[in-house]
């Protein structure tokens, strides 16, 4: 386990208002994470460190969800052995969507999108 992607659950409801609430705000970044159907977590404003690791198509690590004392969490975990100084990455599984966002990770294998 690296490290738990904390914030704060929400409804999908709340998540759309508060998408268009940030992008008024000029808050470039989504800090969104779905864990089910209806609940996101959103670490806009209340995160730790996890909301700063960058997407790879060729990440180290991987995001899964976890129930804790039927709580749903999004924890970080390591695919291999992590050097010191190497930076921590994930695949985000954004879903398709028709506008892309270009991945710019620089893996051999990059799909040339986040979505
Ligand atoms: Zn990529």
């Amino acid at each position: 386990m690296v490290i738990e992607y904390v914030g704060q659950t929400i409804r999908q409801v709340i998540a759309d208002m508060r998408e268009k609430r940030y992008e008024d705000e000029g808050i470039g970044s989504s800090y969104m994470f779905r864990i089910a159907q209806d609940a996101i977590i959103d670490a806009t404003k209340c995160g730790n460190l996890a909301r700063f690791i960058n997407h790879s198509c060729n990440p180290n690590c991987y995001a899964k969800i976890i129930t804790v004392e039927s709580q749903k969490k999004i924890v970080i975990y390591s695919r291999q052995p992590i050097s010191i100084n190497e930076e921590i990455t994930y695949d985000y599984k954004f879903p398709l969507e028709d506008e892309k966002i270009p991945c710019l990770c620089g893996a051999g294998s990059c799909r040339g999108s986040l979505n």
